[in-house]
């Protein structure tokens, strides 16, 4: 059975059933859990405490259960005095699995007993300003309900002191059982991952930074500060090595693979010499990966104009890794690599996700009413956005002096998603937000053989593209159909840096006003 999707024959009959995404994916190291801590006093007496305890167990059970959450919640006794509340907010710092603290007052707790908790607890926060009741119990309620179910009262003083110690925390509102409450816990629960395994992220730079382009350049002993990223060099014939030892039996294996799981695109090409160039390919992917899992890289960059002794620019293989979860920019790019294995870490495990990619923006369709960019890279596009199949073809570079790459084209989903620009100002890093709507372009491109992505940035293209003009957003961005801008810039909170965002409600008169106000904070 075959069918036709523009000028490209799709036959079904080689589509089979794909990994799951978390079978192949490049995990982060550990088994994440958030830690749900309960504020009280001693005044109210036992009885009011077994409530509040037991009040915050089913809570704790009940978002367990819900399905919503990306991680286990675990309940700890209530937080009575300074000494419990200091040493249980140290037990977390030192708890490798814990990433993150859910804090919230069931009752009063004054919050002069918080501050030396707080002031030494360095993980993510938040704040979970619920109640147990929904609905004030008209017919029952007496001054023993008010003095033991009293958030409002209780969460504004610890809120108040938080906020004097000028602690980053996210403060969520509404009842615990709301799907709207749980689905913003769940959100946050995966930022505060991506803040912990923000340091854990080490890049794998093959080759320098393009020459003379200037903003994938950037201090990299300032991200390791900021970002805790390790960011370090190989010459390319090390990597190049790696990939030589490759036996024939392994790549003869992948190819396979390859073969069964993609459509084969051969217009015109010779089918042993397709298939030697695919094989390239194939003992790329397995070299790299082999020389990244050796030496503990999660990201990797490449570069077209330095590929010592690999016989084509990693095209097919590097689309195949950073579906793995590895990150990747191109031309030497290392903060847009990061941040794509940040955005993949952060995506790890979601339900019906739609993909993670570094992306190119390319050219403009500037036709009123169509306006949008198309987006691509020479090779490198991750498949996890892909819509329907992919398939390999070979073509010439029309760059650099090496063999035509093997490469994955397939075109992108339809959908709201972001895309995100990181940037080194000299004398600081800014995090550039740009909400766009991708789309189908209107008819296909039979002579374009790469991967693409359309979209139109928020509020519309003139708008969008001047904002991120005027932010010196990049050329290269790490996008996403599944984060939100909210996670991204709560990361940026984190990690100290601005972020500006480019979305519906975006006017150049108030973002140069952003822009201003950031100049001035984070100087
Ligand atoms: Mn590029």
């Amino acid at each position: 059975m075959s069918t036709k999707c523009g000028e490209i024959r799709v036959s079904w009959k080689h589509i089979k059933i794909r990994f799951k995404k978390e079978d192949i994916f490049v995990k982060a190291a550990k088994n994440y859990k958030f830690w749900f801590a309960t504020g009280s006093q001693d005044l109210y007496g036992d009885e009011c405490l077994r409530k509040v305890a037991e009040h915050s167990k089913i809570i704790v059970d009940e978002l367990n259960k819900s399905g919503v959450l990306p991680y286990e919640i675990v309940w700890k006794p209530t937080l009575i005095t300074n000494e419990v509340i200091r040493r249980t907010f140290n037990e977390a710092n030192a708890d490798e699995e814990c990433a993150g603290v859910i804090t919230w007052m069931h009752t009063f707790s004054p919050a002069k007993s918080w501050i030396l908790g707080l002031q030494e607890y360095r993980k993510p926060l938040m704040h979970l300003h619920t109640q147990f009741n929904q609905e004030i119990p008209y017919d029952t309620i007496d001054m023993d309900f008010m003095n033991e179910n009293q958030s409002a009262h209780g969460d504004r003083e610890y809120g108040h002191i938080v906020s004097r110690m000028g602690i980053e925390r996210k403060v969520v509102v509404g009842h615990w059982s709301y799907p709207v409450v749980q689905g913003k816990i769940a959100s946050w629960m995966r930022t505060a991952v991506g803040i912990m395994e923000s340091s854990h992220i080490r890049v794998m730079r093959v080759a320098d930074n393009m020459r003379n382009v200037a903003v994938t350049e950037g201090d990299k002993v300032e991200a390791q500060i900021k970002f805790g990223w390790e960011i370090d060099a190989y010459p390319v014939n090390e990597i190049a090595e790696a990939v030589a030892a490759v036996s024939q039996a392994d790549t003869d294996a992948l190819v396979e693979e390859y073969y069964d799981k993609y459509q084969i695109l051969l217009e015109g090409r010779d089918e042993a010499e397709f298939r030697r160039h695919v094989a390239v390919q194939a003992q790329i992917e397995i070299g790299f990966e082999r020389f990244l899992e050796e030496k503990n890289y999660q990201a990797i960059v490449t570069h077209f104009g330095d590929l010592g002794a690999l016989k084509q620019l990693p095209g097919l293989a590097i689309q195949r890794l950073m579906e793995k979860g590895y990150g990747f920019g191109g031309e030497g790019d290392w903060k847009t690599a990061a941040m794509v294995r940040l955005m993949k870490i952060m995506t790890q495990n979601m339900p019906n996700a739609k993909g993670t990619s570094f992306m190119e923006d390319y050219t403009y369709n500037l036709v009123p009413g169509k306006e949008g960019i198309l987006q691509a890279h020479m090779l490198e596009v991750c498949p996890t956005i892909s819509d329907g199949p992919i398939s390999i073809k070979v073509n010439p570079l029309s760059m650099g002096d090496r063999e035509d790459p093997a490469r994955l084209v397939f075109t992108a989903k339809e959908g709201p998603a972001i895309a995100t620009s990181l940037i080194d100002l000299g004398n600081r890093f800014r995090l550039i937000i740009n909400e766009v709507e991708c789309k189908k372009v209107e008819k296909p491109m039979p002579k374009l053989p790469v991967a693409t992505a359309f979209w139109t940035p928020y509020p519309d293209l003139a708008t969008g593209a001047e904002a991120w003009i005027l932010a010196g957003g990049a050329h290269h961005t790490a996008f996403s159909y599944d984060l939100t801008a909210d996670q991204m810039a709560d990361w940026a909170s984190a990690m100290g840096i601005e972020a500006v965002f480019i979305d519906k409600d975006t006017t150049i008169r108030n973002f140069k006003k952003d822009l201003m106000l950031g100049s001035i904070y984070y100087r």
